[in-house]
């Protein structure tokens, strides 16, 4: 038992170090993603998730945005709780052939204007869980897609994605 503590003491970590997190860049992202959402809105952005059948590294990115570090609900970023209360859904694993329905009824529950984000290589086209029986495919085989946000899973790309949907929205409605 010393010997373990004493091991414990001496020698350095097994796993990787961290890198160094750019705290100037998250935030100025976050900061531009809530100008976007004002302009385009004229108030916070509203974001429903729906895990169409993931395994969950997508959501563990998802939940990180509402972290100490990130801290979206500061900047007027919220996740709700119900579709109808909702500007974006944000769609993530395949959709499995049990959450088709779900996913279905949770897009038409959805006010409009709303826009769906796919998140993750899995939301794009069912990703490694492609071609299995129990999967109905990407995200864009059931409902429409307006901006897909590739990565397995995505990190920091969630934001600029997001900040890029309300972006390009906002010219579109410009015009
Ligand atoms: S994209 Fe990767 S992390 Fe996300 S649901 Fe698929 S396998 Fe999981």
């Amino acid at each position: 038992m010393r010997r373990l503590l004493l091991e414990g003491f001496l020698k350095s970590p097994l796993t990787e170090r961290l890198p160094a997190p750019d705290l100037e860049a998250g935030r100025e992202l976050a900061r531009r993603l809530e100008g976007a959402a004002r302009r385009r809105l004229g108030r916070s952005l509203a974001i429903r998730q729906v895990d169409a059948g993931s395994c969950n590294g997508c959501e563990l990115e998802i939940n990180a945005l509402n972290n100490a570090f990130y801290d979206l609900e500061r900047l007027g970023l919220s996740f709700v709780a119900s579709p109808r209360h909702a500007d974006v859904l944000l769609v993530t694993g395949p959709v499995t052939k049990n959450m088709q329905e779900a996913l279905e009824r949770t897009y038409r529950a959805t006010p409009d204007p709303k826009w769906v984000v796919a998140v993750g290589d899995c939301a794009f086209d069912g990703g490694m869980f492609a071609g299995s029986y129990a999967v109905a495919g990407g995200v864009s085989a059931v409902v429409p897609v307006d901006l897909h946000i590739r990565g397995c899973p995505p990190t920091v790309q969630l934001l600029e994605g997001l900040l890029a949907l309300l972006e390009t929205s906002a010219g579109r409605a410009a015009k």
